[in-house]
């Protein structure tokens, strides 16, 4: 059952990408240092940021087609330095392979020099076209709940026949929102996505939230990003430690086996794997 388990692992939200392969390459070589973060059978979304790391996630994916699934996106915190014709580029890269939109979003914390409503312009911009390609979409959001619940309303509703509306998969990657905010989510079947801060001690907000999601919306994510400074070796030790402890705290958390609660999570990750892969 272990076996089986470890074989089945979704991490939601990555950022591969930011691994500097260069540098790197002292240690590990290319290929084995990116499979050293995946797990045969495991799959892990990779999201890009913006027009600039579009083209690794990419080649990226393209080394390791099962296992990572590529999201392109512009983060809230790139808005500002956005090529005339990113939207075009960004239309090309999703309709040319099996991806999904992300990461996008809105950010009121953020310092980018670039103002609210060009943020939410870029954000409504690539819902959009979301909507139109039918794909999956990872959001990240901080202190912009009351807009995000606003434009989430009415924006991600595609036509499925003359009176019937269906809506397109979205998640909030790490997550840290009121219960309120969770519900309100959940009602317009929005997932959610948990990153290790719930295993912090300033969670424990958060982990009582987590136990009201319905366990058919939950996501697991590390949210991993290469920081300088530390070896690539103990970032690798840290991924892995960091996922497992995660899902195990998450499902003692929901009174459930590790094993069980990660088939469960991967389950509900396929509605976006899957989407992106079998378009
Ligand atoms: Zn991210």
């Amino acid at each position: 059952m272990q076996q089986e388990a470890l074989k089945h692992r979704l991490d939601a939200h990555l950022h591969l990408q930011t691994i500097p392969w260069n540098s790197c390459f002292n240690d590990l070589p290319g290929r084995d240092l990116i499979k050293s973060f995946l797990v045969k059978g495991s799959q892990s979304i990779c999201n890009g940021t913006s027009p600039l790391d579009w083209e690794l996630v990419a080649s990226l994916t393209k080394l390791y087609p099962e296992e990572l699934v590529p999201f392109y996106g512009v983060h809230p915190w790139y808005v500002d330095a956005l090529p005339e014709n990113w939207l075009y580029n960004l239309e090309s890269c999703l309709v040319d392979s099996h991806a999904g939109l992300g990461e996008i979003g809105l950010d009121r914390a953020c310092s980018s020099k670039a103002s609210f409503d060009h943020q939410q312009d870029v954000f409504t911009a690539q819902l959009d076209l979301a909507v139109s390609l039918n794909l999956p979409v990872s959001l990240h959001c901080v202190r912009s709940w009351g807009v995000l619940l606003e434009i989430l309303q009415d924006k991600i509703l595609i036509k499925i026949a003359d009176d019937k509306y269906s809506r397109i998969p979205v998640m909030i990657h790490s997550f840290s929102g009121s219960l309120e905010t969770m519900k309100q989510l959940i009602d317009i079947g929005v997932y959610i996505s948990f990153s290790p801060y719930l295993l912090s001690l300033q969670a424990e907000i958060l982990r009582e939230v987590f136990k009201a999601v319905p366990l058919e919306r939950i996501l697991i994510e590390s949210d991993f990003s290469y920081r300088k400074n530390i070896s690539i070796n103990n970032q690798i030790i840290d991924y892995k430690r960091n996922l497992k402890s995660l899902y195990n705290m998450a499902g003692s958390l929901r009174d459930m086996s590790p094993a069980y609660f990660q088939e469960v999570v991967y389950k509900n990750g396929k509605v976006f794997t899957d989407r992106a892969i079998n378009r």
